[in-house]
């Protein structure tokens, strides 16, 4: 090789060199700035009714690929300010939530209402806490006694998206009845089912729309879950709901907004669970063998319908299955 070309060559494997010094650090920053990028919620507000708007969730269960952003959320307009419905599953949700609604209106945040008990409605509270937060009795004593170990759950379960999330104590009480907050008269309802016995579940309607924000007693192709249900209340408080006939529905999970067929639906859903679980504890079925048992076909199509059915089994078979023992030590004839 000529000197010419041996420099020719030297110049080539410099500007390589040059090149892959350039580009090298961008490889290693790649993973980084990619895992950066998930953590944006991408929360883009919609407007379904005039003043009402909502951030609508993915309808699958927490991971991290979608940081528990899995829940609908909303805010209705005030002139007093913005009423923010359920603020989200972590600090930095509720974050993104508050800059998404202050790029609609200019006048701040009146009130937070969270809807219940239940983790991805609660801990965005955190970046709205120069705002009084509302929930019903019920909720802030759930939250006082249990709030860091559901936030210990969510840790687990999204691992970064929780940075600086902490537990929530919602400082005001939600009271049930007709509100009028600056321009906007709002109805409070406290029913009960999804998260308690009674009064446990808050639900919203806007008058001037006929929008009811249903918290969790509403859920749209997606299959209910059941950590803290009373299904007979819960079941009232659908009928209360299809008795109200609202003109939209947003129901805390699945596709947002909804009609009074999500109500039916997961109405159906609970009536079906409770027959299904009482029959197989009549035939002494095991809580081994109702895990496998077939879902209702009605809901093939649902998001999560085998995972929440099998949490529920797990969750509510063992009382089915006390009941019927009960029954029959009872009526079992004396020694
Ligand atoms: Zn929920």
């Amino acid at each position: 090789m000529s000197s010419q070309a041996r420099h020719e060559c030297g110049r080539a494997w410099t500007a390589c060199w040059g090149a892959a010094l350039l580009i090298l650090p961008w490889l290693f920053l790649a993973p980084l700035r990619a895992g950066e990028m998930t953590l944006d919620y991408q929360l883009e507000p919609r407007q379904i009714a005039p003043g009402v708007w909502i951030f609508e969730g993915s309808d699958g269960d927490f991971d991290r690929s979608n940081g528990g952003n899995i829940l609908n959320t909303g805010f209705i307009e005030t002139d007093a300010g913005a009423v923010v419905i359920d603020p989200g599953p972590t600090q930095l949700y509720g974050a993104q939530m508050r800059a998404a609604i202050e790029r609609v209106t200019d006048n701040g945040i009146a009130r937070v209402y969270i809807t219940h008990r239940h983790p991805d409605h609660v801990v965005g509270a955190q970046a709205f806490s120069d705002s009084p937060v509302y929930a019903l009795p019920h909720t802030r004593n759930a939250l006082e006694i249990d709030g860091e170990a559901l936030l210990d759950g969510l840790f687990r379960l999204l691992g970064d998206w929780m940075r600086d999330s902490q537990a929530v104590h919602p400082d005001h009480e939600a009271v049930p009845g007709p509100e009028r907050i600056g321009d906007r008269a709002l109805r409070f309802i406290a029913w009960g089912g999804h998260s308690g016995q009674v009064a446990s579940d808050l639900a919203i309607l806007d008058e001037q729309t006929g929008v009811l924000f249903a918290g969790d007693l509403v859920f749209n192709g997606r299959a209910p879950t059941t950590p803290h249900a009373d299904l007979d209340a819960w079941r009232k408080a659908l009928d209360a709901i299809l008795a109200m006939r609202p003109q939209m529905i947003v129901p805390g999970h699945g596709s947002a907004p909804t009609t009074m067929q999500a109500v039916e639906e997961t109405r159906e859903w609970l009536q079906w669970l409770e027959t299904h679980l009482r029959d197989a504890a009549q035939r002494g079925v095991s809580i081994g063998e109702a895990l496998t048992l077939p879902i209702d076909e009605r809901f093939s199509d649902w998001s999560l319908a085998r995972h929440e059915y099998v949490r529920s089994v797990n969750h509510l078979y063992p009382e089915y299955r006390d009941a019927v023992l009960h029954w029959n030590t009872e009526r079992a004839p004396a020694p």
